[in-house]
C-alpha cells in the first residue's frame, strides 16, 4: 500500500520538463503582449481616455436623447411622448439599464410640446431624477395640447424633491469632465461666441430669411458639449429663424465634431447658415418613420462639407427612395413590426475627436478616426 497510484506518479514526473517550457513559453508571451500594449498606448494614447457616451433613443419622432459622462454623470435631454402604454418611458428604463445608471442626474427638457415633455410623468414613476432644466413657463398657451402636456410636468416637478435650473444662455450646465454651454433659451441666444468661434459665416447667403416661428419650438433649450477637442451640439427643435440670429452674420458655436439632428429633420430647421456653419462629421436624426427627415433639410445635411455620416433612428416616409441612408445607418426599418422597432442608437466619443457610432439592430458599429490637425502653412 505504499504505492496504490505509480503510474499517475510516473507521469506528474514526466510532466515536469514539458511544463517549464509551457511556462516559459507564457511569460514570454505576456512579456511580448505587454510590451505590444504599452506600444499601442502610446500611439493611440488619447483614444484610450474614458469616452462620452449619448444615447438616441427611439420614441418614434419625439426626442429622447441620453449623454452619460466619462465620470458616469448623467444628463437626460427629453422624454418623447405621453401614452401609448408608456412606451417611450420603457425604452428610455431600457436604455438607462444598459448605461449602467440608477438614476438621472439631470433632466433637461427642451420645450414643452408633447414629443419632448410628454413621458415626464411615466418616467418621474420609475426612476428617481436629480434636477430637472427647463427655459421657464409654456409659451404657447393658444394650444391646449402643448398647455396640458406643460401642466402635467408642473404636477410632477411639484411634488418631486428634484432641482429645478432655469436655463440661461452662456450658462454651463454642473457636469464634470465636459463643457456643456446652454446657447439657447426662451427665444433668447448665446450673447457672445463660443471660445475659438465669431468667425464671419459665409453660408448666410444661401440661407434664405423666415419668419419668425411663434411657437414653443423657438423657445427650445440648446446645449453645446465639449469632451477634449470633441463638439457635440443638440438645439431640440429650435427653428430656422433662430438659427440664422445665432450663426449669421457672425458664426458664434463654431465647428462641430457631431450634430443632433434639429428638429427630427424637418424643414422648419436646419438651414445652410446652421448646417454648413457647424460643419459636423457625424449627424445622427432623431426622426420617426412618419415625422421628420424631410427630403431638403436630408439634402442640406448629407451635402455639408465635412460629413463623413448621417445616421438615422427610423427609416423616413417622407424621404422616399432618393431621401434616406442605405438600411446599415438606420435603426429602426420602413414598417417594422412595433415589436421590432425602438432600437438605438449609440454614439461613443474620444476627448481626441475620435468617434464611434453603434446601431442596436444590427449590432454593428462604425469608426470615424479623429481628425487629422491641420498644419499650417510651410509645415
Ligand atoms: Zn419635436
Amino acid at each position: 500500500m505504499l504505492h496504490p497510484f505509480p503510474a499517475k506518479r510516473m507521469k506528474i514526473i514526466d510532466l515536469r520538463p514539458r511544463l517549464s517550457a509551457v511556462l516559459l513559453l507564457l511569460a514570454t508571451a505576456m512579456l511580448a503582449l505587454s510590451h505590444a500594449q504599452t506600444k499601442n498606448f502610446r500611439r493611440h494614447k488619447v483614444s484610450f481616455a474614458k469616452p462620452l457616451t449619448v444615447y438616441f433613443i427611439d420614441v418614434e419622432g419625439g426626442q429622447s436623447t441620453l449623454f452619460v459622462t466619462p465620470s458616469h454623470q448623467s444628463l437626460l435631454i427629453d422624454t418623447g411622448w405621453p401614452d401609448n402604454g408608456a412606451r417611450d418611458a420603457d425604452r428610455i428604463m431600457t436604455v438607462v439599464k444598459q448605461a449602467g445608471l440608477d438614476h438621472i442626474d439631470y433632466l433637461l427638457l427642451t420645450h414643452f410640446h408633447q414629443d419632448h415633455v410628454g413621458g415626464v410623468p411615466n418616467l418621474s414613476h420609475r426612476i428617481r431624477i436629480g434636477a430637472y432644466i427647463d427655459h421657464g413657463p409654456n409659451r404657447e398657451t393658444s394650444s391646449d395640447v402643448t398647455e396640458k402636456a406643460w401642466q402635467r410636468y408642473q404636477a410632477v416637478l411639484g411634488r418631486s424633491h428634484a432641482n429645478h435650473i432655469l436655463a440661461k444662455p452662456g450658462e454651463t450646465l454642473p457636469l464634470n469632465g465636459v463643457t456643456t454651454t446652454i446657447v439657447s433659451a426662451d427665444g433668447n441666444l448665446l450673447a457672445a461666441p463660443l471660445p475659438g468661434a465669431g468667425q464671419p459665416n459665409p453660408h448666410c447667403q444661401s440661407s434664405p430669411t423666415r419668419p419668425a416661428d411663434q411657437t414653443e419650438n423657438a423657445r427650445s433649450v440648446g446645449i453645446v458639449m465639449q469632451y477634449g477637442q470633441t463638439r457635440l451640439v443638440d438645439l431640440g427643435d429650435l427653428t430656422w429663424d433662430k438659427e440664422m440670429q445665432l450663426m449669421c452674420p457672425t458664426n458664434k458655436l463654431g465647428p462641430m465634431d457631431v450634430y443632433v439632428v434639429s428638429h427630427h429633420g424637418w424643414s422648419q430647421s436646419g438651414s445652410p447658415a446652421f448646417v454648413d456653419g457647424i460643419a459636423p462629421r457625424v449627424a445622427i436624426m432623431d426622426n420617426g418613420e412618419k415625422k421628420g427627415g424631410s427630403p431638403s433639410t436630408w439634402d442640406i445635411i448629407e451635402k455639408s462639407p465635412r460629413l463623413e455620416a448621417l445616421w438615422q433612428l427610423h427609416y423616413s416616409d417622407e424621404g422616399g427612395a432618393q431621401h434616406n441612408v442605405a438600411a446599415p445607418y438606420i435603426a429602426n426599418l420602413k414598417g417594422a413590426a412595433a415589436n421590432q422597432d425602438g432600437n438605438f442608437i449609440r454614439l461613443t466619443a474620444y476627448p481626441d475627436g475620435a468617434l464611434d457610432v453603434y446601431n442596436s439592430r444590427t449590432g454593428q458599429s462604425k469608426s470615424y478616426p479623429a481628425p487629422q490637425p491641420k498644419l499650417l502653412k510651410g509645415q
